[in-house]
């Protein structure tokens, strides 16, 4: 259905890419081949998610142009989803632990300021319980989709959300995106994951190539005792973002400072309004690339806009200093 009001723009914008770059049958490296782009409402803003997908080039390979996503894509969302996992969860713990109705839950949502109708904290609900009742081992066409697709690449989150202590525990093939099996949990011990992964393992008619986690302690020993054999990658997207947060916030910081010491543009533009001169027109081009370094922002955590930003004012300073030089430039 149409929706009535315009959807609020994203509070982040992220990319997304796989962290595997070779072809999970045949090990040929997989083309970066195309992005895909969707916005997705979590209860801490609006993410406009671009994918990045692979395809394996190998014409001979049984995955041969399949696409391959972000491993990461289904932590977010389900399939088509426009609202995350956490919101599921907290609507099926709001109803089934905390025994709210779902007006209750719409207000709730609203609260925290999640734009959401009450018809979808209603879709929302029918998900959550889809989810859990979600058998694998009854479910046909999934096992054949699995079968047709020969292995599964087991990814395995938990989402905690912020009332109640339920944590509900997803897994799902980064294969197909397809959720495997979720289960609401009050704890998460070793046994408790180890019975979920025996769970899938026994039901799924295919082997498991791979998992995929966070790579929490509980996890990584609960994979070891399943899946002895099965290789297990720690989510590299994770990873990087738990290192990166100091550097981030520093550099947060740094990037602040900067700008302080690059105000008073439009002062200088203003003065100039009214002169042609060649002189003035450098002038003029050398506030621009001020304000174009100014709203050009990085990457993170790669690539962070403190430092491009400061960079790009070293440059332009470099740049003044060697006109100022040659004489081009008179002091005025
Ligand atoms: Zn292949």
């Amino acid at each position: 259905m149409a929706r009535k009001q315009r959807r609020p723009e994203p509070t982040d914008h992220l990319a997304l890419e796989p962290a595997h770059t070779r072809c999970w049958v045949c090990s040929s490296t997989s083309w970066a081949d195309y992005h895909n782009t969707r916005t997705v409402a979590t209860l801490d803003g609006l993410h406009h998610l671009t994918l990045k997908i692979r395809r394996c080039t190998n014409p001979e390979c049984q995955l041969y142009h399949r696409p391959y996503r972000p491993e990461e894509e289904g932590a977010w969302a389900l399939p088509h989803g426009e609202f995350g996992l956490d919101v599921i969860a907290l609507v099926g713990t709001l109803r089934y632990a905390e025994h709210r109705s779902v007006p209750e839950i719409h207000q709730e949502l609203r609260g925290r300021g999640l734009p959401i109708a009450e018809r979808t904290v209603t879709n929302l609900l029918c998900r959550y319980e889809e989810l859990v009742a979600l058998h694998l081992a009854d479910h046909t066409h999934l096992r054949e989709h699995l079968t047709e697709q020969g292995r599964v690449i087991l990814a395995i989150d938990g989402l905690q959300p912020d009332v109640g202590h339920e944590v509900l525990w997803i897994l799902r093939d980064c294969l197909s995106g397809e959720v495997l099996l979720a289960r609401s949990l009050l704890s998460a011990t070793e046994a408790d994951l180890a019975g979920l992964l025996t769970e899938v393992k026994a039901a799924s008619p295919v082997s498991i190539q791979a998992v995929i986690s966070d790579g929490q302690q509980s996890i990584r020993n609960a994979v070891r005792a399943v899946l002895p054999e099965v290789p297990h990658q720690l989510c590299h997207f994770h990873y990087l973002r738990e290192a990166a947060q100091p550097i981030y916030e520093a550099d947060r910081h740094a990037k602040k400072e900067l700008k302080k010491l690059v105000r008073g543009i439009r002062p200088i533009e203003r003065k100039l309004e009214a002169r042609k001169d060649p002189e003035a027109g450098a002038i003029r081009d050398y506030c621009l690339a001020v304000r174009s370094a100014l709203t050009d922002d990085g990457r993170p955590p790669l690539a962070v806009s403190g430092l491009k930003l400061h960079d790009r004012l070293q440059a332009i300073q470099s740049s003044i200093e060697r006109v100022a030089k040659r004489g081009g430039l008179r002091q005025n």
